[in-house]
């Protein structure tokens, strides 16, 4: 996150004011989820591969051959500026009078449009394919696939073309050895990344919240079964937390607080989305609903620079609008003391 150094200490530290309500520098993952249904997020990742094909292709259109660029030829042509009113594609032998200036825009302008279709396509043939086979998946999920197949295919034709003039000079067992691990590195990311949805990202982001407050607390190592708390998966986190039923409500609320002002630090969730987050989470330690304002106003008497922190600047008077209404609704029905 943005920091600036202590003039006293010398040390960094936060200078995050919370400017964005899902900021990439603190977890690009969350960003990617939070802002993957904006408008205008499939034209970036969709038009992203066209800007890289029409890159590329356009030294073909201009030339007619590939020469031109494998060679670097491109890198010693004299007078580039002056040229750019001739003809800007020469395609089998054609000239096409389309001055180079233009030319450079069409080709971009097509390539975008066709593969900003395609991946439209895509995604809508993804959601068919699945509900095929007997498994619906979410708007979002086939966008998350098709966002997955088009960076796979960006960064292949990339590494495809980038830089080859130099690199294809080199010997033929280390350009191969480079080719091989472009191939690897891609294909590893796509297997992790294409079974990977928002709800694995959470469950992760939970997990890891929730292993911090349970080192807090005197657990029994019977019931890790000689594992330590790094080593259960999210899915045995879970399940130790279910064995917690047993534990008070006091000490099951006292955790679920830690979980959430440790959320609220990382800036993971904020005041308002911390509800639908959390839900989850109170379900498997059996609080209520309610419990979750408790924990919100025990929070804002222990931690005030932390509510009015998380809360987005650029969001600031919708969030407090949201918050003052989602704290007040359940107070205000809850069973007066005699
Ligand atoms: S939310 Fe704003 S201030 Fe905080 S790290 Fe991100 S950009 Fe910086």
């Amino acid at each position: 996150m943005c920091r600036v150094t202590d003039p006293k200490t010398g040390k960094e530290q936060s200078a995050c004011v919370s400017c964005k309500t899902a900021c990439f520098d603190i977890d690009a993952e969350q960003t990617y989820w939070s802002e993957l249904r904006k408008p205008g997020r499939r034209l970036v990742q969709y038009g992203y591969l066209g800007m890289v094909i029409a890159f590329y292709l356009y030294y073909f259109l201009y030339t007619g051959n590939w020469d031109y660029y494998f060679t670097g030829a491109w890198t010693r042509e004299a007078d580039q500026v002056t040229k750019a009113f001739d003809p800007g594609f020469y395609v089998y032998g054609q000239v096409i009078p389309i001055p180079k200036f233009a030319a450079v825009y069409i080709t971009f302008g097509v390539l975008i449009a066709i593969t900003f279709t395609i991946g439209v396509v895509l995604e809508k043939g993804c959601r068919r394919l699945v509900r095929r086979y007997g498994r619906p998946i979410l708007a979002e999920q086939a966008q998350h696939l098709a966002f997955t197949i088009f960076t796979l295919a960006s960064f292949w034709i990339f590494f495809s073309y980038g830089a080859r003039p130099s690199l294809n000079r080199l010997p033929t067992y280390p350009l191969l050895a480079f080719n091989a691990l472009i191939v690897l590195v891609g294909s590893v990311w796509f297997y992790r990344t294409i079974r990977w949805s928002r709800e694995d990202y959470e469950r992760e982001q939970m997990a890891a919240t929730l292993r911090r407050q349970l080192h807090k607390l005197d657990l029994d190592p019977a019931l890790l079964e000689g594992r330590s708390l790094e080593e259960l998966t999210p899915n045995e986190l879970c399940t130790l937390v279910k064995v917690m039923q047993g534990f008070s409500q006091r000490l099951r609320l006292q955790t679920y607080m830690g979980v959430v002002v440790d959320l609220l630090k990382q800036k993971t969730i904020n005041p308002t989305s911390s509800f639908e987050f959390c839900r989850n989470l109170r379900q498997e330690l059996q609080l209520k609903d309610m419990d979750h304002f408790t924990a919100l106003e025990a929070i804002a008497s222990t931690h005030p620079d932390l509510l009015a922190t998380t809360l987005s600047r650029a969001n600031a008077y919708e969030d407090l609008t949201t918050l003052a209404t989602t704290l007040v609704k359940p107070l205000k029905s809850r069973p007066r003391k005699a």
